[in-house]
């Protein structure tokens, strides 16, 4: 296998080379290669990195001097380009990671329990719940689109208090998001949402998310927008199908 790393990880990466990339583990946006030499590659891509997977020889999306890693075999080649976190650890560099340790259960994995999540959702009191299912320590894997997607599907409104969605809400938001994301995960390049039958044209892809001002595809209501959270991630909503309930006398009420 041919490498290409930054310079300050050449010499670990020589522990890669010849190795045979065994596993590949995802926990949030993070992602772990695992090779049979017993060390691993870790990266996290944030908003912006991107891996581009093709053939020895493809045309790269991005200038190669964007590349922080770039693993060849004989005939494949993948490439990760601008992604703020690239390094190579051993497995006991890994299993004390604190970047791992911090995290919450992760929605796609097998041992994943809603129950768990619930219990921290409801310490997070007045938090929006549009914020804190964003919040990588509560749980791990949701990004800006599924956040809203899901929230929509559940017919959760994003401004809700945290602690007041109620248990079975959040059985709905992940029953609806997991199946999601698990085809997410093998569509490359955009996440898709929309049943087939409501992709009318071709850049419709989502229920709210980029709608604001555009028709509900359950109700005709005009999709809204707001900023939310302590990085102001932009959140889209329908005031009809995701009521905001608020306080105990309309939960009581329910
Ligand atoms: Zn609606």
């Amino acid at each position: 296998m041919a490498i290409g790393v930054p310079p300050r990880w050449r010499e670990r990466a020589e522990h890669l080379r010849g190795a045979t990339l065994i596993r590949v583990e995802t926990h949030g946006k993070h992602l772990v290669l695992h090779f049979s030499s017993g060390w691993v590659v870790h990266t996290h891509a944030m908003q912006y990195g991107s891996w581009q997977v093709g053939e020895i020889g493809q045309k790269l999306r991005k200038e190669a001097r964007f590349a922080r890693l770039r693993l060849a075999t004989e005939r494949h080649e993948v490439v990760f380009f601008h992604g703020p976190v690239m390094e190579v650890l051993s497995l006991d560099e890994l299993a004390n990671h604190e970047r791992f340790q911090s995290l919450g259960p992760d929605l796609l994995h097998d041992d994943f329990l809603v129950p768990r999540v619930f219990a921290a959702l409801q310490q997070q009191g007045q938090r929006e719940i549009g914020d804190a299912v964003l919040d990588q320590r509560i749980v791990s894997g949701i990004g800006n689109i599924y956040k809203s997607e899901g929230l929509f599907l559940a017919g959760i409104n994003p401004r809700r208090p945290a602690a007041d969605v109620s248990a079975s809400e959040i059985e709905v938001l992940f029953a609806e998001l997991i199946p999601l994301m698990q085809q997410g995960r093998f569509r490359y390049g955009m996440t898709v949402t929309l049943p087939d039958d409501l992709q009318l044209e071709p850049w419709m892809r989502n229920w709210v998310y980029r709608r604001r001002g555009q028709p509900c595809f359950v109700c005709a209501t005009p999709i809204e927008m707001f900023r939310q959270g302590e990085f102001q991630r932009t959140t889209y909503f329908c005031p009809h199908c995701q009521p905001a309930l608020t306080g105990s006398v309309e939960a009581g009420a329910r």
